[in-house]
């Protein structure tokens, strides 16, 4: 396991299924082991398990509490933690939810307190573009780090490709966020994600003529 110093606001992205919150569940057991102060948060928005506790597929849990981003800000959130406790370390989860002010409020907790957010989150939606809570990240964030996973073919996965079940074709369009959609989801290399896109558009072309 990594060492972290204190005081650094920190990116762990990958692909669904790459064990993102099995990985931070590790974390917050280590830290609390070795008596650290921590706090685990994830939005109100993602509520696919439980909703006071981060889940991992392998089936472990750590509770965590909500943050209810629309109705609160993040900054009032966490610093009130901070205010009523001895806080060492946060970890949140999914935060790929979060936007790009949500994340500069997070950078000014890091610099105020001396506290080190560690989170975790996806890089980029299903039409491989960046959410904007994790380009902010990706921009401001002191250290990041990428949890791999492999594609079928046995490249690193790097595409959340959203796929329609009835006809395993891929969907290119529609909202960005599909909330405990994750059936809905393949993760694929690039490659054999724009194979599929470019089979799935000839095959389109064909049904047209
Ligand atoms: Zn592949």
């Amino acid at each position: 396991m990594k060492e972290y110093n204190s005081g650094k606001l920190i990116f762990n992205y990958g692909v669904m299924n790459s064990a993102k919150s099995l990985n931070l569940i590790a974390k917050a057991y280590e830290l609390k082991q070795r008596g650290f102060n921590i706090y685990c948060f994830k939005p109100a928005t993602d509520n696919r398990h439980s909703k006071t506790s981060i889940v991992s597929r392998a089936g472990l849990s750590v509770s965590c509490e909500l943050l209810f981003l629309n109705e609160e800000p993040i900054k009032t959130a966490i610093s009130n933690k901070i205010k009523c406790d001895r806080v060492d370390y946060i970890l949140i989860d999914e935060v790929q939810f979060l936007s790009a002010k949500d994340i500069d409020e997070l950078a000014k907790i890091v610099d105020k307190y001396n506290v080190t957010v560690i989170c975790h989150g996806l890089l980029t939606d299903f039409k491989t573009c960046l959410f904007s809570g994790s380009k902010r990240l990706v921009e401001v964030a002191d250290e990041l780090n990428h949890i791999t996973s492999q594609c079928a073919c046995g490249r690193n996965a790097t595409i959340n490709a959203r796929i329609n079940k009835v006809d395993n074709s891929l969907i290119v369009e529609g909202e960005q966020i599909v909330v405990g959609g994750e059936e809905l989801y393949e993760t694929m290399c690039r490659k054999c994600y724009y194979k599929k896109l470019t089979n799935q558009r000839r095959k389109q072309r064909k049904q047209e003529f």
